[in-house]
């Protein structure tokens, strides 16, 4: 080799290794520059670089800058091999920059010199395929960088938390989701165990996830209130030396199917209970009947007086939880009347006061005086203090010591406020900010449904107003129940009953349970009407085709002819006879029902009713009759009417 080529070739590998400390585009091309003026000493030298594409005009660097227009003579460089032009009268060495047998770019010299000119475009073209290799590597890397990033990034922006591990159980990539469930910052995850950071009674159920990779294991794992499904996939396909391993967020989708279940088993529940308090409609009906029958007798013996006033009260309270109960089935009107609260916040407390005392809790009431009645459902208003009160009783009994609950009622401003303060555990913001949620609760499975409060506030709200709660730990809590004085007015007061027209009805009343017959018989009867009954629809049919009444009353529910068959066949047969026909239900739960009824445009008897209900219902039918019935002759509650 001569010393010219041992030089050259010196010159070419001294230029290699400068080149491969860079990966960068930029410094590249400055390197390639600064070895063109280091060797040939040229007047201009100028790089091109392309588009990816193969566009011209991606990079241009020139030296100095834009001395003299080079496109025409990249564009040269770019169309053949390396070699010696002339332009504008000056010398031009060019060489095109190529990788994988494309043509990358260009570099063109002005005026090559020094003992290197003679070989100028040999030496040139070495140095641009150089370059070019290294420009193409940069290029390969920046691609690499990309990918890596939006890698990083679309898996950050994933929910699912995952890492990537190695068979050395060394973490080799993992998306920001798995750093915030272990709680340390993503940069200090790669290349450390992953034992290291999952909770500890985790690892071995993760470990095992890990050794049974690809074969579709999971686990469900918690930590603190959050459930999370675990599973272990390998990168490929049956190699297990890299695994991902997915944390997926399960609590939400736990707790709502946790609640599809509570509320599926609420609403057989709901069902059932119906069900029950529907049967106990008609034995209600009786009772209540035949208790209010009996009070009205005037020369009843004073020693029965007080056992049938308890009656009466006590089948009246029966008659409303059972009220409540449907209640629960099917919304049911509103029934609002002027309230005092006092003595409603009295009686409910003293139904309480044993149960509370068996869980060591005093009871206190403090009611301001001269409070204004309100309109308000007491049933209802009763259910929302039972709620509350039984709440405070069993958070005070969960400290296992003694404690109070005192109810205190007062006017605030323009309204009334009831209070139901209590001194047990309180309760941290956290769980405060849910209480009225609908199915939260801190109790076990068999304690706690979560909708004592929830179903108090709908119903406060349904009054036009809201329950309030303080409260902090160790501190007790109070729920405030804010009910508005300006309500809408209440219904009609049924306290002193319209007593009974002044009219003598022929009445048939149709029912399959022998009380009620005997019990209306002997009411209607007492009242100077005349009666006549049926057992089933069929017979009462029959009895309405062949006689003449003013009013027939039925039943829906019966054997062999129901109420509405009844009612149907009445009214093809004899419709001014159907158009005087009312019914009796304790069957309001069932829609298709209720649409029946309502359809009607009539009154109709709710099982059980009052002495006052039937009166009401007797003066509407009156009034609706086309021609007025003979006027009644006496009027009175005598005791021999067991007809
Ligand atoms: P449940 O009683 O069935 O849990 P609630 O809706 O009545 O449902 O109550 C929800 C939760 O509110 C209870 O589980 C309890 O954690 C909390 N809570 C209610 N009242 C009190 C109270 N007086 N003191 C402390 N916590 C209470």
């Amino acid at each position: 080799m001569s010393a010219m080529a041992a030089t050259v070739a010196q010159c070419v590998t001294s230029f290699g290794a400068e080149l491969a400390g860079t990966l960068r585009r930029g410094p590249i091309v400055d390197l390639l520059i600064r070895r063109l003026q280091d060797t040939f000493s040229p007047s201009e030298v100028a790089v091109a670089l392309h588009h990816e594409d193969g566009r011209a005009g991606a990079d241009l660097h020139t030296w100095p800058a834009g001395a003299t227009d080079v496109a025409p003579l990249l564009d040269a460089a770019g169309e053949g091999g390396a070699r010696r032009i002339e332009h504008e009268g000056a010398i031009w060495c060019l060489a095109p920059l190529m990788a994988r047998r494309r043509i990358t770019g260009a570099v063109v010299m002005r005026d090559p010199a020094g003992p290197f000119a003679p070989v100028a475009p040999q030496l040139l073209e070495a140095f641009a395929a150089q370059a070019s290799v290294a420009i193409e590597s940069a290029y390969l890397v920046d691609l690499y960088d990309d990918g890596r990033r939006s890698w990083q990034e679309i898996v950050d922006a994933l929910a699912l938390a995952l890492c990537i591990v190695d068979r050395e159980g060394r973490i080799r990539r993992a998306n920001r989701a798995f750093a915030a469930l272990v709680g340390a910052p993503p940069a200090g995850l790669v290349g450390r165990p992953w034992s290291a950071f999952l909770p500890p009674d985790w690892v071995s159920d993760v470990q095992r996830l890990l050794d049974a990779a690809g074969t579709g294991g999971e686990a469900e794992l918690t930590t603190g209130d959050r459930t999370y499904c675990v599973s272990a996939v390998p990168i490929t396909e049956g190699d297990a030396s890299t695994v991902v391993v997915l944390f997926d967020d399960h609590t939400e989708r736990r707790r709502l199917q946790d609640k599809l279940v509570q509320s599926t088993k609420l609403s057989a529940m709901g069902q059932l209970v119906a069900g029950v308090a529907h049967e106990l409609n008609n034995p209600l009906a009786s009772v209540v009947g035949f208790a209010d029958f009996l009070g009205e007798i005037p020369d009843v013996p004073a020693s029965l007086r007080e056992p049938l006033r308890v009656i009466r009260e006590e089948a009246e309270r029966a008659s409303s939880i059972v009220r409540n109960l449907l209640g629960f089935a099917r919304k049911q009107d509103r029934q609002r009347r002027l309230t005092a609260l006092g003595p409603l916040i009295e009686s409910t407390m003293s139904l309480l006061r044993n149960p509370l005392m068996a869980s060591r809790v005093e009871s206190r009431i403090d009611i301001e005086p001269d409070l204004p009645s309100i309109s308000i459902d007491p049933n209802q208003m009763q259910q929302v203090l039972v709620n509350l009160v039984s709440n405070a009783a069993q958070a005070i009994a969960s400290t296992g010591r003694a404690g109070t609950v005192t109810v205190r009622a007062r006017r605030f401003l323009d309204e009334l406020a009831v209070d139901i303060v209590d001194d047990g555990p309180g309760m941290t913001a956290e769980i405060a900010a849910q209480v009225f949620d609908p199915f939260f609760t801190t109790k076990s499975e068999h304690e706690g449904t979560g909708l004592g409060i929830s179903i108090s506030q709908g119903i406060v709200r349904e009054h036009g107003g809201r329950i309030t709660l303080e409260t902090a730990p160790d501190q007790g809590a109070t729920f405030t129940i804010h009910l508005p004085l300006q309500e809408a007015p209440a219904d009609p007061v049924r306290e002193e009953p319209a007593r009974a027209p002044a009219t003598r009805l022929r009445v048939l009343v149709v029912d399959d349970e022998p009380h009620i017959l005997h019990y209306m018989s002997a009411t209607l009867s007492a009242w100077g009407h005349t009666v006549a009954v049926a057992q089933d629809g069929d017979e009462g049919l029959e009895a309405a085709t062949s006689g003449e009444f003013d009013l027939v009353i039925t039943d829906l529910r019966m054997p062999r002819l129901s109420g509405r068959d009844f009612f149907e066949t009445l009214r093809r047969r004899n419709p001014a006879m159907a158009s005087r026909l009312y019914f009796s239900t304790g069957d309001t739960v069932r829609g298709d029902t209720l649409a029946f009824l309502e359809m009607l445009e009539r009154p109709y008897l709710h099982k059980p009713f009052s002495l006052a209900e039937l009166r009401e219902l007797l003066a509407a039918a009156t009034a609706r009759l086309p021609s007025p019935p003979e006027p009644r002759v006496s009027f009175g509650v005598s005791t021999d009417r067991d007809s």
